[in-house]
């Protein structure tokens, strides 16, 4: 008897690994509707390309939302069988120095992706571009569209890696998200993660210090903390200490509230260490400044965020170095997020990632409600996620 036939639709990071995964065992054809595989792994390798985060166990589950339902997939296969996997294709990878994953030195990310592809062509994986999945038909198999004409895929089981609904570009454009519906399955509707805030920073404010970065700051809200850097820009904050803080603003915002975060410019000094600083020092800005070591971009924050008459007065400035608090317009637009939380709704799925109302149908990647910070966390998660896939 012949192997058993997936067709996986979506060639981004989650359905290429989901084919390397089960190739040994099944024949595999990968649909997607761009002209290439893994363009928003392209983009991703643009920018810091985190493959993973040396994060494991219990810790790195703890960095999913909702943390349950990636808990099992997370720790069968975390960061180490992720760097093994990529050490098995040849692409050794190193811890930088906040935990993040990259490839070694000199390996660029279009060869992380050819390596990857290379396998599977080796292995007999047959790719088709220019594929659109547009639906299903009344027994659920998959209709696709090229530019000349329509067609029905059959298959023993469909893999769908259709990714989130952020940087179009790439092919996520969340469009799919009716024709689930239209079979019986509920979604929840896109909504931006890991993206910039959107603040109503003063006209002078704005002029002068548009692109320069705070360092080495802490930012919270609520009870969550992030340290790390963020990047002034003309419409608010953008950077590494920002986008792990998404999801607790957005859920300010679900409630009607409007959420404000707190800057700390001196997370290694408490408040008495920096107040003994500038306790003798004449209540002028600049002295206080100057003994604090503020740069004139955190100076031009706090005097921005706080009234007059406090930033001459040492301990009510200490409370503005220590705890600044900026009120959020509103996330980015969500075209410009590096993930999308929304999609399919969780409770439709198994722990293999098939459908509970339709088991030969297996959905993973961005395409699932679930959010993650960025570090490596999202491509972490695809690939637990088609590890995970556990079909005969
Ligand atoms: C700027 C940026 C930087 C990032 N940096 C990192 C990082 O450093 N580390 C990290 O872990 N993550 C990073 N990410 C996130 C990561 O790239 C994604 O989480 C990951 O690519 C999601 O994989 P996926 O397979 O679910 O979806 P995608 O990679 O988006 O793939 C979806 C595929 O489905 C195809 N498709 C969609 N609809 C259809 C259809 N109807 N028919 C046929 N094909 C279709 C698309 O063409 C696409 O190829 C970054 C993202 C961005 C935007």
């Amino acid at each position: 008897m012949g192997k058993k036939k997936i067709i996986i639709i979506g060639g981004g990071a989650a359905g290429l690994m989901a084919a390397d995964r089960l190739c040994d065992d099944f024949e595999i054809a990968i649909y997607d509707k761009g002209k290439t595989i893994g363009r928003k792994f392209l983009v991703a390798g643009n920018g810091g390309f985190n493959l993973t985060n040396k994060v494991e166990g219990e810790d790195l589950a703890q960095h999913y939302l909702p943390h349950y339902f990636l808990e099992k997939a997370l720790l069968k296969n975390d960061s180490s069988k992720m760097r093994s996997w990529l050490s098995n294709l040849g692409i050794p990878s190193f811890i930088g120095t906040s935990g993040r994953v990259f490839p070694e030195k000199g390996i660029k990310p279009a060869q992380v992706l050819k390596k990857i592809k290379d396998r599977l062509v080796e292995k007999g994986v047959n790719f088709f571009f220019h594929h659109e999945f547009i639906g299903f038909n009344e027994k659920c198999n998959c209709i696709v569209t090229t530019d000349e004409s329509e067609m029905i895929l059959d298959a023993d089981y469909y893999i769908f890696s259709l990714g989130g609904a952020s940087w179009s570009k790439t092919g996520s454009d969340g469009k799919w998200i009716t024709t689930f519906e239209k079979i019986g399955i509920k979604t929840v509707p896109f909504q931006a993660s890991n993206c910039g805030l959107n603040i109503e920073w003063p006209d002078h404010f704005k002029t002068h210090h548009s692109g320069k970065p705070l360092k080495n700051i802490s930012i919270s809200i609520d009870d969550l903390e992030v340290k790390g850097e963020a990047i002034i820009t003309e419409y608010g904050l953008e950077g590494n200490a920002i986008y792990p803080l998404t999801w607790k603003i957005r859920e300010a915002f679900s409630k009607g509230n409007t959420p404000t975060i707190n800057i700390d410019f001196k997370p290694l000094n408490t408040r008495e260490q920096l107040l003994q600083k500038i306790k003798n020092k004449p209540p002028k800005t600049k002295a206080f400044a100057q003994a604090l070591n503020l740069n004139s971009t955190q100076v031009a924050l706090i005097k921005s965020f706080s009234e007059k008459k406090y930033f001459l007065e040492p301990s009510v400035f200490i409370t503005s170095v220590k705890h600044l608090q900026i009120p959020i317009q509103s996330l980015r637009p969500m075209e410009e997020a590096i993930s999308t939380v929304g999609g399919i709704d969780l409770d439709e799925v198994n722990s293999n990632f098939s459908l509970k109302k339709h088991p030969s149908i297996i959905v993973i990647g961005e395409m699932l409600d679930w959010d993650a910070p960025t570090g490596g966390f999202l491509l972490q998660g695809c690939f637990s996620m088609a590890q995970a896939i556990d079909i005969k």
